[in-house]
């Protein structure tokens, strides 16, 4: 990134403030994206950033993402992120979440914050100290609690909507599923496949994660660089980033990648060449929202509402079925139909809400 404010230009952001506090140690960017659909709304991530311009950069690029996330996934609110340049493992964190939640507290509702890479369920409630404005909490302090099982669920809604196209039927019952990590939430992706009866092969750099699935849902077991040479119907990532690049593609025999992992296209260019090789690719922020709008659907009446929480959740199933249709309408590959989905929404609502009166979040 060059400039800053040639950057915000270019993809329309709207504020940028800088947090620092030198007797405390903190050094915090919240970056506002777009607040069309409502509160700028994103997790705070604790990283030891290389430089200030590479935290910069990461706080907007994240806060955009979360516009997309949530136009696309039909939930208002917009997009934010926070970022502090620290280590996630500091100890003394009462000051700097609290010293945040102030900062935080000054924006007056425009940005909602949550729990990210290098943050706690506990750093949260030093931010709830100072400010209402967080989503995700504990259950005891009238949040979600854990949120992976729900990002599971729609990682699964999203297969399915992608069985039902590639295959003529959503059902997974004898679909053979390749399952990359085993951590939160992909723990309770192979569990759920389970009670779905598909055939599931599971693959993690930790032995006794494996070991555990194995035991508790009697799935096979491969080395980790095995997963994707297996001849399977269905690819889930559910570890890290961009395991589809061009060494994978090479080996991928599957007609599905839909997993929950975050930026699983190394490169854009992969998510064309995904689409040339006939593979359909459901859009990481697509398939992994559903522990965002599970923890995020509280803000429309002040409490959490499991039915209408996981009934919102489901709609994965047909956002992923229009973004195919998207896809196929236009000749596109499918991370651009999703992009193109969220941009129309965006569109739409910003003549919606000329009209005014827009109903606050509860909190
Ligand atoms: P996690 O850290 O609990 O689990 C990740 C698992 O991947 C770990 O078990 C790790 O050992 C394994 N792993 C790492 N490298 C691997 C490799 N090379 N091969 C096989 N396994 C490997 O993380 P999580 O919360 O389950 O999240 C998984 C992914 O989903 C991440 O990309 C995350 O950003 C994304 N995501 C998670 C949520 C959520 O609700 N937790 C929401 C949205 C997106």
């Amino acid at each position: 990134m060059e400039s800053i404010f040639g950057y915000m230009e270019k993809y329309d952001y709207e504020n940028l403030f800088l947090c620092q506090d030198k007797a405390i140690g903190l050094k915090a960017i919240i970056a506002i994206h777009d607040t069309t659909l409502g509160p700028a709304t994103g997790g705070c991530r604790m990283w030891p950033y290389f430089s200030e311009m590479e935290a910069i950069e990461d706080a907007l690029r994240l806060a955009r993402g979360m516009t997309y996330k949530y136009a696309a996934a039909g939930v208002n609110l917009g997009g934010g992120k926070t970022v502090i340049i620290g280590d996630p493992y500091r100890k003394d964190r009462e000051p700097i979440f609290r010293t945040l939640g102030k900062f935080i507290n000054r924006l007056g509702g425009k940005y909602l914050t949550g729990e990210d890479v290098g943050t706690t369920l506990r750093d949260m409630e030093y931010i709830r100290m100072e400010t209402p404005y967080v989503v995700t909490l504990p259950t005891y302090l009238g949040g979600a609690g854990d949120i992976a099982p729900m990002t599971a669920f729609g990682t699964i809604q999203a297969m399915r909507a992608c069985a039902k196209a590639i295959f003529g039927s959503e059902k997974l019952e004898g679909r053979t599923v390749s399952v990359q990590g085993l951590g939160a939430v992909g723990y309770h992706v192979v569990k759920q496949l389970k009670e779905h009866k598909a055939e599931v092969t599971v693959a993690d750099i930790n032995k006794e994660r494996v070991e555990r699935v194995v035991k508790e849902f009697g799935v096979k077991a491969v080395a980790p660089e095995e997963i994707y040479d297996l001849p399977v119907e269905i690819y889930s990532p559910c570890a890290l980033g961009a395991t589809i690049n061009d060494d994978t593609l090479k080996r991928l025999k599957c007609k599905i990648i839909c997993g929950c992992a975050n930026n699983q296209l190394k490169e854009e260019r992969h998510g064309n060449l995904v689409h040339e090789l006939g593979i359909l690719y459901a859009p990481d922020y697509i398939t992994n929202a559903g522990g965002t709008i599970f923890d995020t659907d509280r803000l429309e009446s002040g409490q959490v509402n499991f039915e209408r929480g996981r009934e919102k959740v489901a709609r994965i199933y047909q956002t992923m079925e229009r973004i195919i249709e998207i896809s196929k309408r236009d000749h596109i590959p499918t991370y651009l139909a999703a992009d193109h989905l969220a941009e129309e929404r965006l569109r739409y609502m910003r003549e919606v809400k000329k009209y005014g009166g827009d109903l606050p979040p509860v909190l």
